[in-house]
């Protein structure tokens, strides 16, 4: 089953989510976080009420290809988007945190 081949990324997310964002709500993930969200909302993929057949999480926003809670998924730095996982080019891409931390600090200067 494929939620327990990606048990260390849903729990990633939700680390990220529920544990790190809760308590420092200027971590710099934020941002990136965000702008996953807002691609995956104007997805043809997104499906906002978690009314497909692969969702676990019925009735919580979520991508339609892979079925997961789009919340924990785009919190979850090193997950990338699942148009990856079918050979298609992904919207969005993984991120290590430094790779993230340099981004976030040109971007300041842009
Ligand atoms: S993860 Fe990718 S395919 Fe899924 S809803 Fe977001 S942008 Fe679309």
């Amino acid at each position: 089953m494929s939620i327990w081949k990606n048990k260390w990324k849903i729990l990633e997310g939700i680390w990220y989510n529920h544990v790190v964002f809760f308590f420092n709500k200027k971590h710099w993930a934020i941002n990136l976080v965000k702008h996953r969200r807002a691609i995956c909302q104007e997805c043809p993929h997104f499906d906002k009420h978690g009314f497909s057949e692969l969702v676990v999480l019925k009735g919580l926003p979520a991508c339609g290809l892979c079925g997961c809670n789009i919340n924990e998924k785009t919190a979850c730095l090193s997950c990338h988007c699942s148009l990856k996982d079918e050979g298609k080019a992904p919207k969005w891409e993984a991120t290590t945190e430094k790779q993230a931390r340099v981004e976030n600090q040109i971007q300041k200067y842009l």
